[in-house]
């Protein structure tokens, strides 16, 4: 039990409702008291206020942090760092086992230092929740969720085992087993309580302190809980790890965008529409790094479930949350999703009494900048082909696709001559597989309904069944070459679907109930029907995929598929039914009706009050508290997973699936020091907006990439690989697949994709200087002779998910620095994380101005012992003739505590150490 701190008096009691008082950290008493003008202050700096003046113990948290946050300037000079400590940590398993990993690798360098191992122990609540590895194998069939379920088990058991380990040996530490949902679906249904409590010691006396739910999470769309009025955001595993190690989450004090909501949706206009509006709207805005804070009325008449796919998306328009303030919806919400009375009673109150309860409205908070949108002015929408901020009006669509076929490469298109759109290629059939009318570019291989963007807003999900059956009924069929699944993120989805009856048309037309998890959204596609893969390859189709994801960067989806639409989920299906990308559908007719008739969108699209009937289905508060229990009683595949036991895991060298890396081997007490850089070469020269899919992928292994030459090796079976995501437990696997996504592209060796470079490591290097060779070669070679590597990027580097693999993966293979134009914010900290030196060119400075073809050396001069935050410093570039050149960068080593961690190798020897010698 810990004491409450009350550096500033703020300690108050309120009134929970039933007859009883708590305990809370007033906000209004901090302005009371003259520390700021905390009333002002937009919603959610107020909330990570709270946690900085519940945590203000003088070491973690200084008065210092309190007094600059609560004088927050609006369009203030962002230097100062706020110290956050998050009351819980929400996980994915993609992300949560290698992070389990690293937690039982420093448990087992403590036992090697002769140390408690249980020192390593998460002081907060840690869910990890299963989500991410179900795969779409079967689809169209109603046994396809069971042997989806069958194949993850199977293909997971390692790593499950391993869950089951770190279940038993960490007290904090709780699993949402597979089949279950996803984890931002669960969250919001489940797992997030919007008030927290603990006892706690006041004036010597038993208490108890109610304080906001607030988290961070290790996947990047943890911002949809924003929609439920709760702070929390995407960060690296590594932070997350440092997070549960009693860390605060450091982060640059951020300007706060405003965005003031008027007016209502239009009839036929869905939340993914006005998600997706928003997240054109926003990117133009440049809100990277930025709190996002909706208000007005137009907020204030938003249901929660749409609040919630608009904050899902704030990674795709950059910010680190899109905020929506705490209301009577919120309760509502609470209340409709099985949360008891007496909880959401003392959630109303708590707020209340914080002068935090109800939506503000304009001149109440002063923003670093204030948008405007009128709801009124969404209009049906998709977004793509590559990327989620080009959204595309519906009727667009048809022109839209035609250009991109035409546009350059390097201008997010496909860079195809114009007489090729209309050509069609024949697909050979197959037993089982009837092969249509075959396939043309943009014609629709794939339809999702997936992601938790859009499968936890019971409107759209309905609107998606009502479509189904308006074309059952009509006679409409969805054409054999497109492989269709429904894949909610929890099982309350398939409760109303069933409910409502809307569940049997979505099978008929083949979106049958694949799995409860991420599936397309995260490239568990699966693969396509081999005449269909086969057609794609050989004449070289530009394939589509229409899903209810948020993400459509080049290769996530499906390896073959290079054009991938986002939309809502009632537009999968009229997507799906019409069969091609290029038509534009408020004109041309989606298919014909039983009698030959034209069928048209408009007759099939659900009406406001046939989908306003449905929802009281849906929210049914007794389903959900049924469904959200006794995960293990209801999973018996789980429970037949054998864990053992014990505080140290007893690593199996043998093991394909976990691996002790190499992070602690050698960890020693005392941290080295900071020291220039010197004769690095380029591992890799990259143009802009390399995700960091593209730096780690998440999906297939090839079999003769240098990961799955490893796997072959050690006789793990093609049909066996897995995925990269799953196999993050191995860093043997995940070094190799550092880089290797098949669209990457090198400029060091033009006119290639795939993880390839130019190697000039000189002894011990059987192949001639400048040979193209693998990345992971080159890099092992460069390693034996001890040279350093750098790699040289354009703008936005690391943008994507947010994935550790990616910084890890690119320290293991030896890269001391990335050098680019701008970094994406998570993927930089995660660099800083893992002690690789991320640069910034000056702006007007890049590979392409420089002339870097991968044939020169780089010295990193000015770095030392005095390295301060965001100090220039000096590239020295030595050319392949002689001539020496110097550049000016910036260090974005952006804070203090960055410096340290840099000093030390990384977030987590820094961890350790301050465990070990506090
Ligand atoms: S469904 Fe998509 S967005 Fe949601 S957690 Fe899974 S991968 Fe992330």
């Amino acid at each position: 039990m810990s004491k409450a701190q009350n550096v500033f008096g703020t300690l108050r009691n309120f009134d929970l409702g039933n007859g009883r008082q708590g305990a809370l950290q007033a906000l209004p008493q901090l302005e009371k008291a003259g520390v700021g003008p905390v009333s002002r202050l937009p919603v959610s700096l107020r909330l990570v206020l709270e946690s900085v003046l519940r945590n203000c113990d003088g070491q973690r948290v200084l008065e210092q942090n309190v007094r600059a946050l609560a004088n927050w300037q609006p369009t203030g000079p962002r230097t100062e760092e706020i110290p956050f400590v998050a009351a819980r940590i929400v996980l994915q398993d993609f992300t949560g086992v290698p992070l389990l990993v690293d937690l039982a690798a420093m448990r087992s360098a403590l036992a090697r230092l002769g140390r408690n191992p249980k020192l390593i122990e998460p002081l907060v609540p840690v869910d990890l929740v299963v989500d991410h590895s179900v795969q779409v194998d079967y689809y169209g069939t109603a046994e396809a969720l069971g042997k989806n379920l069958e194949l993850e088990f199977n293909r997971n058991r390692e790593r499950y085992q391993f869950l089951k380990w770190g279940m038993q040996a960490f007290e904090t530490f709780k699993v949402v087993p597979p089949g279950i949902g996803i984890v931002h679906q669960v969250n919001l249904e489940y797992l997030a309580q919007g008030i927290l409590s603990a006892p706690s010691t006041i004036n010597y006396q038993l208490s108890t302190i109610f304080y906001p739910d607030t988290l961070v999470g290790t996947d990047s769309h943890t911002t949809m809980i924003n929609g439920l009025g709760i702070v929390g955001w995407g960060v690296g595993g590594i932070e997350a790890e440092a997070g549960m190690l009693g860390q605060p989450v450091y982060f640059l004090t951020p300007d706060v965008v405003g965005v003031h909501l008027t007016g209502a949706l239009r009839e036929g206009v869905t939340a993914t529409d006005l998600a997706l509006t928003v997240t054109q709207m926003l990117r133009k805005a440049k809100v990277v790094g930025k709190f996002v804070e909706f208000f007005g009325p137009g907020a204030a008449a938003l249901p929660v479930v749409d609040r919630a796919t608009i904050a899902n998306m704030a990674p795709e328009y950059g910010a680190t949350m899109g905020f929506f303030p705490i209301d009577a919806e919120c309760v509502s919400y609470l209340r409709a999703t099985g949360r008891s009375e007496e909880h959401c009673r003392i959630y109303e109150n708590y707020y209340r009494a914080q002068g935090l309860f109800g939506m503000p409205q304009k001149g109440e908070i002063q923003y670093s900048v204030e948008l405007e949108l009128d709801l009124a002015m969404v209009v049906p929408s998709v977004a793509g082909p590559k990327r989620p901020q080009d959204r595309i009006e519906l009727p667009n669509m048809k022109r839209e696709f035609a250009a991109a076929f035409t546009r350059p490469v390097t201008e997010n298109g496909f860079g195809r001559a114009s007489a090729d759109l209309d050509k069609s290629f024949p697909v050979s059939a197959q037993a089982g597989f009837e092969a249509g009318g075959g396939i043309r570019h943009g014609s629709v291989v794939i339809a999702a309904i997936t992601s938790c963007t859009n499968t936890s807003n019971p409107s759209v999900m309905l609107a998606a069944g009502l479509l189904a059956k308006k074309a059952v009924e009509r006679g409409l069929q969805v054409n054999p070459l497109v492989k269709a699944s429904l894949a909610p993120g929890s099982r309350v989805v398939s409760d109303y679907l069933e409910r409502t009856g809307l569940q049997q048309y979505l099978d008929q037309l083949g979106f049958n109930l694949v799995g409860y998890g991420c599936t397309t959204c995260i490239g568990n596609s699966g693969p396509l029907p081999a005449p269909v893969d086969e057609a794609i390859g050989k004449y070289d189709v530009i394939a589509a995929s229409v899903l209810s994801g948020n993400r459509n960067f080049e290769a996530r989806v499906h390896q073959s598929i290079k054009a991938n639409f986002l939309m809502s989920p009632p537009l999968v299906v009229a997507f799906a039914l019409a069969g091609r990308v290029d038509i534009d559908l408020s004109r041309e007719p989606i298919g014909q009706g039983k009698g030959g008739e034209n069928v048209f969108l408009k007759d099939l699209w659900p009406t406001l009050p046939e989908v306003r009937d449905r929802m009281e289905a849906a929210l049914k508060p007794e389903v959900f508290r049924q469904l959200y229990r006794d995960f293990a009683g209801q999973n018996p595949k789980w429970n037949e997973i054998p864990a053992s036991g014990g505080n140290v895991y007893a690593w199996d060298a043998g093991s394909t699936y976990i691996q002790e890396p190499p992070f602690f081997q050698k960890f020693e007490l005392q941290p080295g020091e900071i020291r220039e850089i010197k004769g690095a070469r380029a591992l890799g020269i990259f143009g802009d907006s390399v995700t960091t899919d593209h730096i780690s992928p998440a999906g297939s292994i090839k079999p003769t990439s240098p990961a799955g030459k490893y796997l072959v090796e050690r006789g793990v079976a093609v049909e066996d690989f897995n995925s990269y995501g799953s196999r993050r437990g191995n860093d043997r696997v995940m070094t190799r697949g550092t880089f290797a996504n098949v669209r990457i592209k090198n400029l060091m060796v033009p006119g290639t994709e795939g993880g390839v470079t130019r190697c000039f490591a000189g002894k011990d290097c059987a192949r001639p200087p400048g040979e193209p060779v693998s990345i992971y070669d080159a890099a092992m070679a460069y390693q034996r002779e001890g040279t350093p590597l750098v790699v040289i990027a354009g703008q936005e580097y690391g943008t994507g998910s947010s994935r550790d693999w990616a910084a890890k993966g690119t320290a293991l293979l030896g890269v001391k620095a990335v050098i680019a134009q701008s970094f994406e914010r998570i993927h930089r900290s995660n660099l800083v994380g893992m002690g690789v030196l991320p640069l910034q060119f000056k702006e007007g400075t890049g590979a392409r101005t420089l002339k870097l073809d991968g044939t020169e050396t780089f010295d990193v001069l000015g770095l030392g012992p005095a390295l301060k935050p965001q100090q220039d410093l000096t590239v020295r570039l030595t050319r392949a003739n002689g001539r020496v050149e110097t550049i000016p960068v910036t260090c974005r080593i952006d804070t203090p505590i960055e410096v340290d961690y840099y000093q030390h190798g990384g977030i987590l020897p820094y961890v350790l150490r301050q465990l070990v010698c506090p």
